[in-house]
């Protein structure tokens, strides 16, 4: 099966480097993850937000990780549900999209997703709590259910 969905957009959320590490809960890798996002998702607030990766395991009740500080905040301490590891819910935090209806859609979801990122922007960084574009996530449920 070829794929050639879009996968990424020309904002910020996209363009911006991350790093990979190893969260010690699950042994699966995550993302580096902006202050501002950490910041954004916390309910109780921390003396620094430096350092945080994001763990999208849907096993792994980490949401961030910082492992040379050894904190690991759980999805008891964010502030909102994480689609992504509940394996329903909100995928696309800028646009209301959810896990649900990108698996009726599909492909659809996706595109009105690009073109309302073209016209409108996108917010990644302080919506989605990966603090990152949602369209990757978007192409592996898509796959996901084409498989
Ligand atoms: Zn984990």
């Amino acid at each position: 099966m070829m794929f050639n969905l879009k996968v990424s957009c020309s904002d910020s959320c996209c363009s911006s480097k991350v790093k990979e590490d190893i969260c010690k809960v699950c042994g699966q890798k995550g993302h580096s993850v902006k202050e501002i996002t950490v910041k954004q998702f916390l309910k109780r607030p921390l003396s620094q937000y430096k350092g945080f990766y994001f763990c999208k395991n849907p096993d792994c009740d980490v949401v961030y990780f910082n492992n040379e500080k050894y904190i690991y905040l759980k999805k008891e301490d964010i502030n909102t549900k994480v689609g992504i590891k509940e394996g329903s819910g909100l995928i696309c935090y800028c646009f209301g999209y959810t896990i649900e209806q990108t698996k009726e859609h599909g492909e659809k979801v996706l595109d009105e997703i690009n073109k309302k990122i073209k016209s409108l922007g996108c917010e990644c960084e302080i919506k989605n709590p990966s603090g990152r574009c949602c369209l990757s996530d978007i192409r592996e449920v898509i796959k996901s259910e084409v498989i």
